[in-house]
């Protein structure tokens, strides 16, 4: 990446988190003003959804916070209009088994979008820093293998608009071999999936702040999604408001080097595109 390219003139960061998920700081408001901080002019907030009875743990908004969460959204929508767009969005998880309920919790409220992460294999929430343990038994290439066919599978649901961090699997650093051929036909079949459902991946900057130090997800992704005509859109995942916009030049240098020269804006799960432009 060359570090002398021009900065690009902001698009939307439609990935952050507050306290309600037991493991980010700050209020809506504070996102807003730090938003304001970096130069943004539209943000979406994306707490980690409530999930329904057996799908529960400790990262996430019970669902009786759930309508305080999107009252909190709306009041700082409204406090900080005509400065910063912000929008009402959700990171839901993709489980199998809990889609109805999750399909459900869409349907009965006012999205502009919805985010759908793969955060567990199995039982497994693999991106826990708590469940870093259980690489130890586990062989690399069946992991990245069992990530893509759910990301593929939460895809086709058609509940999502956005396919959260694309590789979050090498969080922590556990890299599948480039030449491995079955990885790369999960994956393959994964951004089939995604092309044929309408999603829009996310560039996120959140794994350079992780083990692995990456954007994601890899440039290999991106140009094959580029290719197929996947759109993208930017998310920080910040988890506390200084995080907002970061790495915002970095990922959108990425994109324009893969052949992708704009990102998506939503307004009420409606999708349209921003051209890239610098400053
Ligand atoms: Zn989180
Ligand atoms: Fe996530
Ligand atoms: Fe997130
Ligand atoms: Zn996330």
């Amino acid at each position: 990446m060359n570090p002398n390219a021009n900065p690009y003139l902001p698009v939307p960061d439609y990935h952050m988190h507050t306290p309600r998920c037991h493991h980010a700081e700050g209020r809506v408001a504070d996102y807003a003003r730090a938003a304001l901080r970096a130069g943004l002019n539209e943000i979406g907030m994306s707490d980690h959804s409530p999930m329904p009875e057996g799908f529960t743990d400790d990262w996430r908004m019970a669902m009786s916070e759930l309508d305080d969460y999107i009252a909190e959204v709306r009041a700082a929508r409204d406090a900080f209009e005509e400065r910063l767009v912000i929008r009402l969005g959700l990171e839901a998880d993709f489980r199998p088994g809990s889609e109805a309920a999750v399909a459900e919790m869409i349907r009965v409220h006012d999205w502009d979008y919805v985010i759908g992460s793969v955060h567990y294999i199995e039982g497994w929430d693999f991106d826990n820093p708590d469940k870093l343990r259980e690489w130890d038994g586990r062989n690399i290439e069946d992991a990245w293998c069992d990530y893509f066919e759910l990301v593929a599978a939460s895809a086709r649901t058609g509940l999502f608009d956005i396919i959260g961090h694309p590789d979050l699997i090498k969080k922590f650093g556990h890299r599948a071999p480039e030449d491995s051929r079955r990885v790369n036909a999960a994956m393959e079949a994964m951004l089939q999936a995604v092309r044929e459902a309408g999603c829009a991946l996310e560039i996120s900057s959140a794994g350079l702040r992780k083990p692995i130090g990456e954007i994601y997800p890899h440039p290999r992704m991106i140009r094959r999604a580029a290719e197929l005509g996947i759109p993208f859109a930017f998310g920080s995942d910040a988890h506390k408001p200084a995080d907002v916009g970061h790495a915002m030049d970095a990922c959108l240098s990425l994109l324009e080097e893969c052949g992708v020269h704009g990102v998506c804006a939503f307004a009420r799960r409606k999708r349209r595109m921003l051209p890239l432009r610098r400053r």
